[in-house]
């Protein structure tokens, strides 16, 4: 691996951003009234993957793109206070939570850092398409979130670049 980017780096490209940028004046609501909960996996482009644009969508992102709890807390927030009515649930192929098991997780902090994890399910998952339809059964259920939003599941493959929808999801 190589060395973390510098922050430099980045505030470099935040200022020629901050120099062109023409859209201090959007809503916060979200243009097209959607919602997408996926993976923080950094060979997902969400908003290139979807053709989106800013001011379009809310993306929450998390390891493997899961309906955690706080995932709920936001898209609560999103749907009730915030107005989206559609919300897309994306895994994705070769996710690094497919590979791992909790006891795998909870030994790297054991060991690397001397942390108990012990009561942190990290939400990892063996079936990617089964992982895709619980977390829309997870959001269809919640009492969190109004029957009126539509949750749809999906799953991208990061080597083709293609969007499947999940049977049954
Ligand atoms: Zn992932």
């Amino acid at each position: 691996m190589t060395e973390p980017a510098e922050s430099s780096e980045m505030l470099d490209a935040n200022r020629a951003y901050a120099e062109s940028f023409t859209q201090g004046a959007l809503p916060a609501e979200p243009a097209r009234r959607i919602a997408i909960l996926t993976c923080m996996d950094a060979r997902m482009n969400v908003e290139k993957i979807l053709g989106l644009r800013i001011g379009d969508a809310h993306i929450l992102r998390n390891a493997g793109g899961r309906a955690s709890d706080d995932a709920i807390r936001s898209l609560t927030v999103s749907s009730l206070l915030l107005g989206t009515r559609r919300f897309m649930v994306i895994h994705h192929t070769r996710c690094g939570m497919a590979s791992h098991t909790n006891d795998d997780i909870r030994s790297v902090v054991r060991d690397q850092i001397g942390g108990d994890a012990s009561g942190v399910d990290f939400l990892p998952f063996t079936d990617l398409d089964e992982s895709v339809r619980e977390d829309v059964r997870r959001l269809r259920e919640s009492p969190l979130i109004p029957r009126e939003v539509s949750v749809e599941g999906y799953v991208y493959d990061v080597q083709s670049g293609r969007l499947t929808q999940v049977q049954g999801a």
